[in-house]
């Protein structure tokens, strides 16, 4: 999962996130260009990563593109649907916190888009953004939509976007000497780095699959309604049995989150 990346919409595995990046090219471009031209920013000081720093990037390209969201009058533009995700999604918050304590000081950040360009997505640190493009193309009941929710709420919780950067420097180390912006930079756009990280991407996927199905069962959701989501994935896929570059194939999301539903019930 790199910053921007994680869309649950795995029939479209980055297509939908080439628009999200070309709309905050110019800001991370900016900033980027800013941190580098700062006199020994790029000196060689080992970088050394916390949750702090990955939160606060995460911030930074999270309020971009909520500003570029609202200049174009598509951020929480939809009364009803906006309503629908905040009921749904403040009791998965609350069982986030008492699963995930570190996330109860989170100032958690839940927007909503009908920008057909975005899916579902969430940054460190619990800034999120759905579109409901997604959950109307899939009609997607309460449930489901709490699926996509608690999805994008797992990956925050369990630091995906830090541990990808860390196994970005395991994998690469000569981003240790380098600014984390560069960094954070690399994991979307550099290719090599990019497919090098991909097989974590996949699996953090099925992690937030399976984490995010368990939280918001524990929420109170009937686990096989919740894995019903998937079961829409796969019917809206062309190609069910294969793996996009960043999502395993819709086919193995649903078995596998039939087999957490049915664990569940036992
Ligand atoms: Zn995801």
């Amino acid at each position: 999962m790199a910053t921007l990346r994680c869309s649950c919409y795995a029939a479209l595995p980055r297509a939908w996130g080439g628009a999200g990046r070309a709309v905050r090219a110019p800001l991370l471009a900016a900033w980027l260009a800013g941190l580098l031209a700062v006199p020994g920013a790029a000196s060689a000081v080992p970088l050394a990563l916390d949750q702090q720093q990955v939160m606060a990037g995460a911030a930074v390209l999270y309020n971009g593109r909520i500003a570029d969201l609202r200049t174009a009058q598509l951020l929480d533009n939809d009364a009803a649907f906006h309503a629908r995700v905040q009921r749904i999604v403040q009791p998965l918050l609350l069982q986030a916190a008492r699963d995930y304590p570190e996330s109860a000081a989170w100032q958690w950040e839940v927007h909503t888009t009908t920008d057909p360009e975005e899916h579902a997505y969430a940054f460190a640190g619990g800034k999120v953004l759905v579109s409901s493009a997604h959950a109307d193309a899939l009609n997607l009941s309460d449930g489901e939509l709490a699926m996509v929710l608690a999805h994008e709420i797992a990956h925050a919780v369990l630091r995906h976007n830090l541990l990808e950067y860390e196994e970005a420097i395991r994998l690469e180390p000569a981003w240790a000497e380098q600014p984390f912006a560069a960094l954070e930079h690399a994991v979307d756009h550099d290719g090599p780095l990019m497919a090098k990280l991909a097989p974590l991407g996949r699996q953090q996927e099925l992690e937030a699959d399976r984490a995010g199905l368990q939280l918001a069962a524990r929420a109170g959701w009937e686990p096989h309604v919740l894995a019903g989501y998937f079961r829409k994935l796969v019917q809206a896929s062309s190609a069910p049995n294969a793996s996009g570059f960043a999502h395993p194939s819709p086919a193995s999301r649903w078995r596998a989150a039939r087999a957490a539903a049915a664990q569940l019930h036992r």
